[in-house]
């Protein structure tokens, strides 16, 4: 039997239909992972999966992993998370888990035996809403995952991370075994078709695109201090006002990004003493740096720490530096790009290629096997809220590109 892959992309987007009419309310969609109806989600996936014939298999760090067997135990894994933000939207994570089912249904309904072994992969925690913590399950099976940031950790209704876990099956201290068990897989390939989050696709009149890495970060905290002082009795020539030097390195950031073709983000603030009518003596930023080229993010950092001093110097302040986090920019798998590349040609007529700013379950990946994304195009770039939406039609375009992916994938 010939697989019809227009009625399976409209599989998909049935399924996501289904979906959110049991995981959002007025809202948006509240598939928050380690919450109740997060676990209601993944048994309705379980379940799917099971009556196409997969067996499910949850591993240490609470990922499910639907398999159906192929002519070698070498294996390719489709994957996305299920859970979502608070008040989230329903394409972002779901789309990428609910293709995968589809990838499963290809098989088993035709009665084609792969020649590959697929895996559908249902990440846990991939959004990091309740403790901070960005694709904790991903990052157990990449074996990145830094537990010790975790234990203790509590949400914020004081409950801590090892006490939610437990209660859906998953001992903290083990996770990391889903690294062995990942290793013993033998993956060949991984693929994540997820939405994009942003408005370049649709800005450039396109649905979907080939992804073909993912921007690396450098985050950090600005601390600058001055002298508070009263508001009206002291000079402005005189002033060592904390804010004003903060706000003029967040301007200078902002120029820095256009030059390098990147982004870069200010999107904490905060003033002490914070009073009307006191100048600021200290004043808190966050700065978030991102782009695709390793050489780049390392000059926008070296450049950001220039105007920094530059202005902490013409205000009279001085400026401390605090690392949260650096992230190394990820290529993804160059072969696989040319196969992603030309399936995203194959359906749309053009060979779109883009590189992600937001990280996904894909990069922790990357590190381990050859690793693809493809992006379909949100409607005005809205994600994470409930405004998030694609098309119908694009979802369907982008599902057929990726299954036409999958084919070159498991059968090449
Ligand atoms: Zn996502």
């Amino acid at each position: 039997m010939n697989y019809n892959f227009n009625e399976g992309a409209k599989r998909v987007v049935k399924d996501l239909n289904e979906l959110a009419q049991f995981t959002a309310d007025e809202n948006g969609a509240q598939r928050v992972a380690w919450t109740p109806l997060w676990q209601t989600t993944r048994d309705w996936f379980k379940e799917k999966a099971e009556k196409i014939g997969a067996e499910v298999i949850r591993d240490a760090a609470g990922n499910q992993w639907a398999k159906i067997s192929g002519e070698t135990e070498e294996a390719v894994a489709v994957g996305s998370h299920l859970d979502s933000v608070p008040n989230g939207g329903a394409y972002d994570g779901a789309l990428g888990v609910l293709t995968g089912l589809e990838v499963l249904r290809r098989y088993t309904e035709s009665g084609e035996k792969p020649k590959k072994t697929i895996y559908a992969i249902d990440w846990a925690d991939e959004e990091g809403a309740r403790y901070g913590y960005s694709c904790l399950g991903s990052s157990a099976a990449s074996g990145t995952l830094d537990i010790n940031e975790l234990m203790g950790k509590e949400d914020l209704e004081g409950i801590k991370f090892e006490t939610a876990v437990s209660e859906y099956g998953v001992s903290p201290i083990d996770m990391l075994a889903a690294n062995k068990q990942f290793k013993e897989r033998n993956l060949k390939s991984y693929l994540e078709i997820h939405i994009e989050q942003g408005p370049v696709l649709q800005n450039s009149g396109k649905s979907v695109s080939c992804v073909y890495g993912a921007a690396g970060v450098e985050r950090h905290y600005i601390k600058f201090t001055g002298q508070s002082a009263h508001a009206g009795s002291f000079p402005i020539k005189m002033r060592q006002d904390a804010f004003l030097a903060a706000a003029e390195s967040a301007l200078a950031f902002r120029e820095i990004a256009l030059k390098f073709n990147a982004v870069c983000t200010v999107g904490k603030v905060s003033v002490k003493p914070d009073v009307t009518t006191i100048v600021p003596a200290e004043c808190t930023i966050s700065l978030d740096q991102r782009t695709i080229n390793p050489e780049d993010l390392k000059n926008m950092h070296e450049e950001a720490k220039r105007v920094v001093e530059e202005a902490a110097k013409k205000h009279g302040v001085s400026a401390e530096w605090s690392k949260i986090c650096t992230v190394a920019p990820q290529l993804f798998n160059d072969d696989l790009i040319e196969l992603c590349k030309e399936a995203v040609k194959e359906e749309t007529g053009e060979p779109t290629n883009m590189y992600s700013g937001p990280l996904h379950d894909a990069v922790e990946m990357a590190a381990l096997v050859p690793t693809v994304m493809m992006f379909v195009m949100s409607d005005k770039g809205l994600s994470h809220t409930k405004e998030e939406f694609t098309p119908d039609e694009k979802l369907e375009t982008s599902v057929r590109a990726f299954m036409r992916l999958v084919d070159k994938v498991v059968n090449g």
